[in-house]
């Protein structure tokens, strides 16, 4: 394998700090939901950037948007009002639940859960928190707090300050109620759990968390961020529930690609933040504005929540007619879902791209997951399907660990 390597290769896992586990694989170039990797082939991806390429990579309107900005401004702090910024600002607010009306841009998903965290104690004069098993929240030491798989908190210790944040089972209204009290700053939960296995809340534990925060003076905050921008067949996931949140967390798919991230909150919880009390260098940048703006302009012109819902349905429909005994559940809400095994799905990932030029993705270590572009073709989807069919036939699981284990130590030898 390593004599094979191309020297691109060569250099990411070289120099790389080493915490991704890295494909053998160079990808070089994307449109729509295809991907290409050096060598020329193709790859359906419903990896997407992991939920980055909702409205496909390269959508041409981000192209052109980015093109042109670029040449005319990059970079502009937020004290200095920008075009482009003030253009995305209203586009944004434009597609947000009605009464989130004010906006704290930064460049990532966890950025925005450290301004949520920091932002609700501002609001409320609390500190303590409710978070979800499972949930998931980012990988900062603020947003790790939140973020309950142990496996990403434990290596680091005490420097993960969760001694306030109390976590409840996702769909537990009893439990939910118990842990809500006139302490609690704010309850953080994702409306369909991504990295925690693709799980779509029920409407009935929703609205419970938002009736009581507000008997309880907390706020309720939704990490729309994997779910937010068509993902789940609305524009937020939130639409779904009939629920409004006092705040919301954004990322991923917000600029078409370039990376962004976003508080949306409503004015209530914005006015309590001092000047001064937040910040950062790179939000709301002109180029990734410029993108955002054009991304959301894109979802809304090509109906790209309808979409997500249409394909998502069909998607979801071809899996749970697939028949083996290897399928334990198919879940899901629009385009984000999750095929959970009875046996660990990382042999069978591994097959689809190696063997079917099919990218997925993990979620917990049971589970498949397909986040494609929304624009992805309903043949490309029965081409996915078909691929996942053969895998499910072909791979046994134990034979792959020896090749796995073989080529491990292959690669000990070469070092
Ligand atoms: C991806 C993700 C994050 C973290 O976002 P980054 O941009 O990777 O920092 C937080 N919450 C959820 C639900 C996510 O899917």
């Amino acid at each position: 394998m390593t004599t094979t390597q191309s020297k691109w290769l060569d250099a990411e896992l070289k120099y790389d700090s080493g915490v991704y586990n890295k494909h053998h694989v160079v990808m070089t170039r994307g449109l729509g939901a295809t991907v290409w990797d050096e060598s020329g082939r193709s790859y359906i991806d419903c990896v997407a950037g992991y939920g980055v390429a909702n409205i496909g990579h390269s959508h041409p309107d981000v192209v052109r948007a980015v093109k042109e900005q670029v040449d005319r401004l990059i970079v502009m702090p937020q004290t200095l009002p920008n075009d482009k910024r003030a253009e995305f600002l209203g586009e944004l607010v434009g597609v947000l639940p009605q009464g989130l009306e004010r906006v704290f841009l930064c460049n990532s998903g966890t950025e925005a859960m450290e301004a949520a965290k920091k932002f609700a104690i501002t609001a409320t004069g609390r500190q303590r928190f409710v978070s979800m098993k499972r949930g998931f929240s980012g990988r900062s030491l603020g947003a790790l707090a939140f973020t309950w798989e142990p496996k990403y908190r434990e290596p680091f210790g005490d420097a993960v300050d969760n001694k306030n944040v109390d976590f409840v089972s996702y769909g537990n209204v009893e439990e939910l109620r118990a842990a809500i009290t006139d302490q609690t700053a704010a309850v953080i939960m994702e409306p369909v759990q991504g990295e925690g296995g693709v799980r779509p809340a029920s409407a009935e534990f929703m609205q419970e968390a938002r009736r009581l925060t507000k008997e309880k003076g907390a706020l309720l905050i939704l990490d729309e961020i994997q779910t937010g921008f068509c993902r789940t067949g609305k524009m937020f996931a939130a639409e779904h529930f009939g629920v409004t949140p006092d705040a919301m967390t954004l990322a991923k798919a917000m600029a078409g690609g370039l990376p962004i991230g976003a508080l949306a909150m409503t004015a209530e919880v914005a006015d309590r933040m001092p000047a001064g009390g937040h910040g950062t260098t790179f939000g709301g940048n002109p180029l990734s504005m410029a993108a955002g703006v054009a991304a959301i302009r894109a979802m809304k012109r090509e109906g790209m929540a309808e979409q997500a819902r249409e394909k998502g349905a069909y998607f979801m429909e071809r899996l749970r007619a697939i028949q083996s005994p290897k399928i334990r559940e198919v879940r899901g809400l629009g385009l984000m879902i999750g095929v959970e095994l009875k046996e660990k799905s990382a042999p069978y990932i591994h097959a689809l791209e190696h063997e079917e030029g099919v990218l997925t993705l993990q979620a917990t270590p049971l589970v498949v997951r397909f986040l494609p572009p929304v624009t992805i073709s309903k043949e490309q989807i029965d081409t996915v399907i078909a691929a996942f069919e053969r895998v499910l036939q072909t791979v046994d699981p134990r034979a792959e660990r020896r090749a796995e284990l073989a080529q491990g130590a292959e690669e000990k030898q070469s070092e």
